[in-house]
C-alpha cells in the first residue's frame, strides 16, 4: 500500500500476466454481518481485507461476535444467533456505505425487540450520504431513530427497550430509485423480525442496482432464507425465517475491481499474451461482471471460465459507446475513463447514483478528465466524454478520497499507446493514492507488476563513503513509493561470493575473471514487505548476509573488486534490471555517470571527511563495535582515493549533477531538498 502524498505512473505501454483479485467488498460484508447474525460458527475464504471491512469487523467485535483464525488464514466468525449480547455500542463506520446501511437497519430491528442503544457514524463524507429512505421505512415499524447531526444523515441513534414490537401487518414501504442499498439493507434486517409472521417489503419507484440486490438475495439464500420475489416490486420473508450458517463460504473476487484490468487488458494487452484476472469470471453472482460485456462492445477480446478472464486488445482506438449503466453503477466508471481511448464521443446515461458515493463521482469524473485535456459535458444522470483533441496533459489526479477515481484514473497513463501519441508521454499523478485501502489496498502493487512502462524515471545518489547516501536514498524511495538500488550492497555481495569461493581478501588483478565470473550470477535474495532491507545468499553457501554485508571489511573488499573492470560489466544488467515502474532511487559512485546517465535527477552528496568519519563512527559505536575516528577517517580516505582514482567508474560528480553537502544539514532536510529538486524536474502543473 503506498501509504504517500502522491504516486507518479509512468508512461504503460504493454501489458500481461496475471492478476490475483481481493475479494469482492459488497459480498464479504454482506457475509460478515450475515455469519454475525447467524446461529453457529462460519467459516470465511477469500475476505477482502480493507478499510471497509476492517470497520465492519470492529463493529461485530463490539457487538460481541467471536472472531479468530483457522489454521489456513481464513476467518471464523461466531454468530449471535439473533441475539443481542452487548446493548449499548458507538460504533465507527469509516465512509462503508456497506457497513451503514444494513448495521442501520439492524440495529433498528434488533434494539426495538431486544432493548439497546446504539450509535453509528463514520467520517465527515459518511454524514454527507443521505439514509433518510432508510430511516422512513423503518421509523413506521416503531423503530426509535434519531438523528445526531443533520436530519437524514449519520450519524444516528438507534434505541428501544426490551419486550417492544414492530408493526409488520402492512409492507414495509423503501424508495428503490436513490440506492438499491436501503432494500439491502431491510432484506438482510428483517429476518430477524419474521418469526412468526411474513414480512413483506414494497419498493417505490424504478429499482436501480438490481444485480446488487441479487448478490442480497443469493446470500441471504446460503445463510437459509429464501426470500420470495414478485418482480422487483414486493419481496416477501417467509414467517419462521431464521439464519443459520452455511458453515464454511468463499468470496469470490471483486468483479468492479476486475474492471480496472479488463480495461489495462482491452487498451495495453498488445503482444501475444493476455492479461489473466483471477478471482472472477463465468458465474459469478457479482452485476459487475456485466461490465465485461461493455468492455467487448468497446473492442476488447476476453475470453472467460469459471473464476477467471483473459483479455487481448481487439479494436484499436477502441470504439466509443453509449450506454444505460443504471446495472452496473460502480463499474461504469471505468467505461468513462476507458472513453479516453477510443475513437469518438462515448455517453453514460444512468448515473445518478455516482452523486451520492464517496463523492459526486459526477463531478469529480468531469473535473479529472478535463484536466487530462479531454472535452466533458455532465448532467444529473449522465456524463459524455470526448478524447483530447489537443495534446495530453501531465495531470496530477484528484481522488477525492474515492478508490475508484485513483483505479480508474490510473489508466490515463496509457495514452502514449494511442496512434501518434507516443510523443506525448507524460506521467500521470494519482493524488492520495492510498485511498484504494477501501477496496483494493495493493492495486498499485497489482497494476506494477502487470504493466510494461517506458521512461520509467531514475534518481541517482552518488558520493563518497558515508556520505548518507544509503539513507538518503531509501528515505526519498519511500517518500516517492519508488524502489531502491544500494549498488555498493552488489559489490559488498561480490566481495563476499569471492572470499567464500576461496580467493583471497587481496583480491588481485588475476582474479578478474573468477570475480567477474561470481559478479554474474550472484546467489542473491532481497527480502520484501515484512523482510524489506534484509538480503540473503541461496544456494550451497546460503545465509542471511544482512549484518556481513555491512561490516567495514566487507566495505574494503567491494572497493578492491569494484576496480575490476569486468566485474563492473558483470553487474551492469543486474542494476539496469532495478529500474521499474513506478521509478527507481539508486545510490552508489557512478550511478548518474555510468550506470543510469539518463537520469532524470543526479544528486552528489558529499561531507567533510571529519563529518563522515564521525557519523560512521557513531554507527559503529551504537552496533557496539569498538572504533577509533582517526582511523576510520584515515580508512574512508583512501577507500575515496582508490574509488576516484580507478580508471573504469572512477568516483566523480554527473556533469549534470545538483551537488549537495550535508555536512551540516540533518536527514531531514537532505531529503527535503532532495524532494524539491525532484517535484520543479516533474511536468505538472
Ligand atoms: O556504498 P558502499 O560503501 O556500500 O560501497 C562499497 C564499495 O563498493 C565502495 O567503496 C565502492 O568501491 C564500491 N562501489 C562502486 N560503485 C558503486 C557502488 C559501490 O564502485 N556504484
Amino acid at each position: 500500500m503506498y501509504d504517500i502524498p502522491f504516486l507518479d505512473l509512468p508512461p504503460i505501454v504493454g501489458a500481461s500476466g496475471t492478476v490475483q483479485l481481493p475479494g469482492s467488498k459488497s459480498i464479504s460484508n454482506r457475509v460478515l454481518l450475515l455469519a454475525g447474525l447467524a446461529a453457529g460458527t462460519t467459516t470465511v475464504r477469500g475476505l477482502l481485507d480493507s478499510d471497509d471491512t476492517r470497520v465492519m469487523l470492529d463493529a461485530l467485535r463490539a457487538l460481541g461476535c467471536l472472531l479468530g483464525r483457522a489454521d489456513d488464514g481464513a476467518l471464523r466468525v461466531g454468530g449471535l444467533g439473533g441475539r443481542l449480547q452487548v446493548h449499548e455500542a458507538d460504533l465507527f463506520l469509516g465512509n462503508a456505505g456497506t457497513a451503514m446501511r444494513p448495521l442501520a437497519a439492524t440495529l433498528a430491528v434488533l434494539s426495538t425487540l431486544q432493548g439497546g442503544r446504539f450509535v453509528l457514524r463514520g467520517v465527515p463524507r459518511m454524514h454527507e450520504r443521505p439514509i433518510a429512505d432508510l430511516v422512513d421505512a423503518l421509523r413506521p415499524l416503531g423503530c426509535r431513530i434519531d438523528d445526531l447531526g443533520t436530519p437524514g444523515y449519520p450519524p444516528l441513534s438507534l434505541q428501544g427497550t426490551a419486550g417492544g414490537r414492530l408493526a409488520l401487518d402492512a409492507p414495509i414501504r423503501v424508495r428503490g430509485d436513490v440506492s438499491s442499498q436501503f432494500l439491502t439493507a431491510l432484506l438482510l434486517a428483517l429476518p430477524l423480525a419474521a418469526g412468526t409472521q411474513d414480512v413483506a417489503i414494497e419498493v417505490e419507484g424504478e429499482l436501480i442496482s438490481k444485480p446488487y440486490v441479487e448478490i442480497t438475495l443469493n446470500l441471504l439464500a446460503r445463510f437459509g432464507i429464501a426470500v420470495q420475489r414478485q418482480g422487483w416490486q414486493r419481496f416477501t420473508i417467509p414467517a419462521g425465517s431464521a439464519y443459520a450458517t452455511p458453515g464454511e463460504i468463499h468470496v469470490e473476487g471483486d468483479a468492479s475491481s476486475a474492471s480496472y484490468f479488463v480495461a489495462l487488458g482491452a487498451i495495453a494487452a498488445l503482444g501475444g499474451a493476455p492479461l489473466r484476472i483471477e478471482g472472477v469470471g463465468e458465474g459469478s453472482i457479482q452485476g459487475d461482471i456485466r461490465f465485461v460485456d461493455a468492455a467487448e462492445a468497446m473492442g476488447a477480446r476476453v475470453r472467460r471460465g469459471p473464476g477467471w478472464l483473459e483479455v487481448h486488445r481487439g479494436q484499436w482506438p477502441l470504439r466509443p459507446i453509449r450506454l444505460d449503466c443504471t446495472p452496473i453503477p460502480d463499474a461504469a466508471m471505468t467505461l468513462a475513463v476507458m472513453a479516453l481511448f477510443a475513437e469518438g464521443t462515448s455517453r453514460l446515461d444512468g448515473i445518478a447514483s455516482w452523486r451520492v458515493k464517496e463523492t459526486d463521482r459526477i463531478t469529480a469524473m468531469a473535473a479529472e478528465l478535463g484536466k487530462l485535456g479531454a472535452t466533458v459535458s455532465a448532467g444529473d444522470d449522465f456524463i459524455e466524454v470526448t478524447p483530447p483533441a489537443g495534446a495530453w496533459r501531465a495531470a496530477a489526479i484528484h481522488t477525492y478520497d474515492d478508490h475508484r477515481m485513483a483505479m480508474c484514473l490510473s489508466l490515463a497513463a496509457c495514452h502514449a499507446l494511442l496512434p501518434g501519441r507516443a510523443g506525448d508521454a507524460q506521467p500521470v499523478r494519482i493524488l492520495d493514492p492510498r485511498c484504494v485501502a477501501k477496496t483494493f489496498p495493493d492495486y498499485f502493487e497489482a497494476l506494477f507488476d502487470v504493466v510494461e512502462a517506458t521512461a520509467v524515471p531514475v534518481i541517482a545518489i552518488d558520493g563518497p563513503t558515508a556520505s548518507g547516501k544509503g539513507t538518503l536514498a531509501a528515505a526519498v524511495a519511500v517518500a516517492l513509493g519508488y524502489g531502491l538500488l544500494d549498488s555498493g550492497a552488489l559489490y559488498r555481495a561480490t566481495g563476499l561470493a569471492a572470499v567464500d569461493a576461496g580467493l583471497d581478501p587481496e583480491i588481485r588483478p588475476d582474479d578478474e575473471a573468477a570475480v567477474a565470473a561470481l559478479a554474474a550470477r550472484l546467489p542473491l535474495r532481497f527480502g520484501h514487505g515484512a523482510e524489506a532491507g534484509r538480503t540473503w545468499f541461496t544456494g550451497p553457501r546460503g545465509r542471511e548476509i544482512t549484518d556481513e554485508l555491512r561490516l567495514e571489511s566487507t566495505g574494503l573488499l567491494a572497493s578492491r573488486v569494484s576496480a575490476l573492470p569486468a566485474v563492473r560489466a558483470a553487474l551492469h544488467g543486474l542494476q539496469l534490471s532495478f529500474r521499474r515502474a513506478p521509478g527507481l532511487v539508486a545510490d552508489g559512485r557512478d550511478m548518474g555517470t555510468v550506470v543510469f546517465p539518463d537520469a532524470e535527477l543526479k544528486v552528489f552528496l558529499t561531507a567533510s571527511a571529519e563529518q563522515r568519519a564521525q557519523r560512521r563512527h557513531k554507527q559503529l559505536i551504537s552496533k557496539g563495535i569498538p572504533a577509533s575516528i582517526g582511523a576510520l577517517r584515515a580508512d574512508l580516505e583512501a577507500r575515496d582515493r582508490r574509488d576516484s582514482s580507478r580508471s573504469v567508474s572512477p568516483l566523480k560528480p554527473a556533469e549534470d549533477a545538483q551537488r549537495l553537502d550535508n555536512s551540516g544539514l540533518g536527514i531531514d532536510e537532505s531529503v527535503q531538498q532532495v524532494l524539491a529538486w525532484w517535484q520543479a524536474r516533474r511536468p505538472f502543473p
